[in-house]
């Protein structure tokens, strides 16, 4: 997989260019621990050069744009995207370590937040409000101006998508610093992006290290909203940044999301539900579901059937395509492999299969099914961001939403039943930025509002929600007698 582009570079202004300090950095495989490019480690200086660019595309032809043409790029850039699903596709396979159909499902899934948000572009509407006589009063939504958008390695084309689209289409231009672990498909999508006739400068991308590239775009005072996508931690970090710039902030960070399957539940449709919501991407998903509650009454049969379906799931190079791939790095194969060695080894019920032959430098992990711990144990209360789950019987309603609800997170929260009532009455009790009932994930749904509580952050992205995100809103009274 040879990009299309020089991926060394930086792309400011509409070009591509080297970094300020002609520094680059490895793109790893992950599948094979081998090296495959070099990407720029971009600066302060680049991120500032980024800004300016950005600044001056708003004051030209960008800003001056009307909406249905903004719509009609992005139109141009989801077939762009789509036309690209190949390249886009092994290029995200090779740099994340994702087998191949997801890594296609990605590229789906950013030319679908293209079109939507395309469609939505000339959409947004601002009201008139009854107010006194002899006064007229509406209100419009207006572009921050210039946006940050911090992108993590383990879905980069979708949070892309989501967040970079959505600014789009509401008018900002956009400096996006993506992971320094995976950032080649961001690098395409600015290119693709130029060649579907977004305007210099609409969209920069300068990758770098977080502590360098990515503090120094939350700290740049051009920039009027940051959307992060990321750990806890940093997301801390990037709050306290924007904070000194009082400048809004949209936080997607991790969770601990719960499935709560009822004795009354389709068991034959959540299994496969149950799974894959863990396993997917080798669970480096912020919305993994990574606790499966069960009542007591179905629970060994659960533990069982999960078990047999465990003991099926391979492991293997992203091109290989199996189940699940390598993890991200060494060092999140370490952080998983220490969750792994605190769960009792009487405990573990099934195991996935590595596939044979692997490549010795890759960072591969058999997917594992974990039964009761206790539920305020580290393995039930924290992320693992790796094909970890952990199944946990419980008595009642009451019992499952004390458990579903019992940790710091609050982002995704499924419901399996076929009983109306308790359906409703979780959906409403379940802290959580999205619930679903009798199905999880709603693979992906771009329409839908998406965002957590909690650890999990604060502000909605995906949907027609992010447009009021990505906008800020003017109250204009007019007194005209
Ligand atoms: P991370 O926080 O280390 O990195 C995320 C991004 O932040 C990267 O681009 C990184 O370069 C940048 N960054 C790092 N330090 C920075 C700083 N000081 N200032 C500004 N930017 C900085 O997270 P990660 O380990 O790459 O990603 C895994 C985490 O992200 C998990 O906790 C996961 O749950 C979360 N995540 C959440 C969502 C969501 O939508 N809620 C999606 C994907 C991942």
């Amino acid at each position: 997989m040879t990009p299309w582009f020089d991926p060394s570079l930086v792309f400011v202004g509409g070009a591509w260019r080297p970094c300020a300090s002609g520094e680059t950095l490895p793109v790893i495989d992950p599948s094979t621990g081998v090296e495959i490019a070099r990407i720029a480690r971009g600066s302060a200086t680049d991120i500032d050069a980024a800004v300016t660019a950005a600044e001056a595309a708003l004051s030209g032809d960008w800003g001056a744009m009307p909406a249905f043409q903004r719509g009609r790029i992005l139109a141009r850039l989801g077939q762009m995207v789509l036309d690209h699903i190949d390249q886009l596709a092994q290029m995200e396979a090779t740099d994340v370590g994702k087998p191949l159909t997801q890594a296609r499902n990605d590229v789906i899934a950013l030319a679908r937040y293209c079109e939507f948000y395309a469609g939505a572009a000339d959409k947004l509407m601002g009201e008139t409000i009854p107010f006194q006589p002899g006064f007229t009063v509406y209100t419009l939504r207006e572009p921050h101006g210039v946006t940050g958008h911090i992108v993590p390695w383990n879905y980069p084309m979708q949070i892309i998508g989501r967040s970079v689209g959505a600014a789009l289409a509401t008018g900002n231009a956009c400096v996006l610093k993506p992971a320094e672990e995976a950032c080649l498909t961001a690098l395409a999508f600015a290119d693709l992006a130029h060649k579907a006739g977004l305007p210099p400068g609409a969209l920069n991308v300068v990758p770098g290290l977080g502590a360098e590239a990515g503090a120094a775009l939350t700290a740049h005072p051009g920039i009027r909203h940051i959307s992060f996508t990321g750990s806890v931690a940093t997301g801390r970090r990037v709050q306290a940044a924007t904070a000194e710039n009082v400048v809004p902030v949209t936080l997607e960070l991790g969770g601990k999301s719960p499935q709560l399957v009822f004795a009354d539940a389709d068991l034959n449709a959540a299994l496969p539900f149950l799974v894959n919501a863990g396993i997917q991407n080798a669970g480096q998903t912020c919305s993994a579901s990574s606790r499966i509650l069960v009542e007591r009454s179905v629970y060994a049969e659960v533990c069982d059937r999960m078990a047999e379906a465990y003991r099926a799931l391979t492991t293997g190079p992203a091109m290989a395509d199996l189940r699940t791939g390598p993890l991200i790095s060494a060092r999140q194969k370490g952080i998983v492999e220490r969750y792994l060695a605190m769960a009792d080894p009487a405990h573990i019920l099934a195991r996935g299969q590595l596939a044979p032959d692997l490549p010795p430098g890759g960072h591969y992990i058999a997917p594992a099914l974990i039964a009761g711990p206790a539920p305020d144990h580290p393995l039930a209360q924290e992320e693992i961001f790796g094909p970890v789950q952990i199944i946990l019987p419980f008595e009642d309603e009451e019992d499952a939403i004390r458990i579903a609800n019992g940790t710091l997170y609050g982002l995704v929260a499924s419901v399996w039943s076929r009983h109306g009532g308790r359906q409703m009455r979780l959906a409403k009790r379940l802290r959580a930025g999205q619930v679903f009932i009798n199905n999880y994930g709603a693979a992906g749904g771009v329409e839908l509002p998406f965002g957590g509580t909690g650890l999990s952050g604060h502000g909605r992205e995906k949907g027609f929600e992010a447009l009021y995100a990505f906008t800020t809103l003017k109250t204009v009274a007019a007194h005209h007698g």
